[in-house]
């Protein structure tokens, strides 16, 4: 099922909203117009200036918002309304009188006038002032346009305020919308990696699952393997094709076995999910471990080992093959077919030093700014999910450790452990399995 997004609300246009209303207005204008010039019923030549000063008016309007504005700018259309509509009710109030019904007009002007273009206060204030002027210069009973100015300005007042709160409303709407796309974009991704996590925690389990089952039958197919081997030893005499079995053939089978035991060993020893204690381990051997496991992700390149003497460290070991688990297939992900990849050990100033170096692709500025951002990763969707060094760096730091960083595009990277020879007692991660699935992404 798709759903598409709600359409976005527009912030309001004053000349839209302007445009949208005139309709409205010219009816209203004409009928105003037509009622003041109906009064005059009977005074012929009265009636035609009211007809001649309101249909000039409301065709100037109608010229002014149709065509003009197009060339003209808004406070411009708007000044000129008011000046247009100022003039006709002015002219007719001196030519014909100062009616009840010209005054009616007064709040109906005040509508127009508002506009919606930030300047109408102060366009309200000079068309009332004129207006009253005109009328009690003319010796107009001041409480005539007294009375249709109050009704004017309050009429002006409540439009004004109705357009600015709908417009804060429209804000609101607007910032809310903005945010649920956010909110949107964020869940999906977040949908995509917990998905892409879920399949590898998934897989994780299967090659657990897998390494126990294989580790049954290897344990007769080595022992069976093994007594055939001592048992031909022992014969005196060999024919010849028993004699390549026991030299070669049985001594390179048991190599093989033993290979398979030690991988299914690791995968077994690296998905237990219990949560891991601090003990004392052997850091070199926990470095084959890992070599071992990320062996698949490194039969295109060069693998060098420098194991230095770096003695009994404390800590947790399968952590720290998780780690180098994760630079390793990293730095053979990014390495292409011929490439080296090294890995050394030696011992420093307050601890040990672990470097997985490789020549690679290396990592552009960008890249290195963000590398132990969770779900940071530039790799294809499905081949990685941009937790492993986030975990790798939680892992290291947590064990009072630090993780450096060399790279440079095009020739290749190093990242280099720093780690105590006895680590900080920090509480055990009971989340390993997940991270270890991630790690091996
Ligand atoms: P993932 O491997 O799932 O992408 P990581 O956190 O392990 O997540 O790595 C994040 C990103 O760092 C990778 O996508 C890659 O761009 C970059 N990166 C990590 N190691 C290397 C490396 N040795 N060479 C080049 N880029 C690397």
């Amino acid at each position: 099922m798709s759903s598409s997004p709600p359409k976005a609300p527009q912030v309001l246009d004053p000349e839209q909203v302007v445009r949208g209303l005139h309709p409205l207005m010219v009816k209203g204008s004409f009928l105003l117009s037509g009622a003041i010039t109906l009064q005059y019923l009977g005074q012929w030549r009265l009636m035609a200036w009211s007809f001649a000063l309101n249909t000039s008016r409301i065709l100037a309007n109608i010229l002014l918002s149709k065509l003009f504005h197009r060339w003209l700018s808004a406070h411009v259309v708007e000044w000129s309304r008011m000046a247009i509509n100022l003039s006709g009710l002015v002219g007719l109030g001196l030519i014909a009188g100062w009616s009840l019904l010209l005054w009616t007009y007064v709040p109906f002007a005040m509508l127009w006038l508002y506009g919606l273009d930030g300047r109408g206060r102060l366009r309200a204030f000079v068309f009332l002032a004129i207006m009253d002027g005109a009328a009690l210069l003319s010796g107009v009973d001041p409480f005539q346009p007294l009375s249709f100015s109050l009704i004017g300005v309050l009429t002006f007042l409540l439009t004004e305020k109705r357009a600015d709160l709908l417009q804060q409303s429209l804000d609101h709407i607007i910032q809310q919308r903005e945010q649920l796309t956010k909110t949107r974009g964020r869940l999906r991704v977040l949908h995509e990696r917990a998905f892409e996590q879920e399949k590898l925690s998934s897989l994780g389990m299967m090659a657990a699952g897998v390494a126990h089952e294989i580790n049954n039958p290897m344990a007769f197919v080595t022992s069976n393997v093994h007594s055939l081997f001592k048992d031909l030893q022992r014969q005196p005499i060999s024919p010849e094709l028993l004699k390549e079995y026991v030299e070669e053939v049985l001594p390179a089978t048991l190599d093989g076995i033993k290979r398979v035991n030690a991988i299914v060993s690791d995968l077994r020893y690296f998905a237990r999910g219990d949560p891991e204690v601090h003990a004392e381990y052997d850091l070199n051997a926990e470095a084959k471990s890992a070599l071992r496991i990320a062996q698949g992700q490194l039969n295109h390149c060069r693998v060098e080992v420098e194991l230095g003497e770096v003695g009994v460290v404390v800590g947790r070991p399968r952590q720290i093959v998780q780690v180098l688990v994760n630079l390793l297939v990293n730095a053979g992900q990014a390495t292409k077919i011929g490439g080296v990849v090294q890995l050394s050990t030696r011992r420093e100033d307050n601890g040990v030093r672990v470097e997985v170096r490789d020549t690679g692709t290396g990592m552009t500025p960008e890249t290195l700014h963000h590398l132990f951002q969770p779900f940071f990763t530039t790799k294809q969707p499905g081949m990685g999910t941009g937790l492993g060094l986030a975990v790798a760096h939680g892992i290291v730091t947590g064990q009072g450790g630090r993780i450096e960083v060399e790279s440079e595009p095009g020739k290749g990277s190093c990242f280099t452990l720093h780690l105590p020879r006895v680590a900080h007692h920090a509480p055990a991660n009971p989340g390993r399995f997940n991270e270890m699935t991630s790690a091996a992404a």
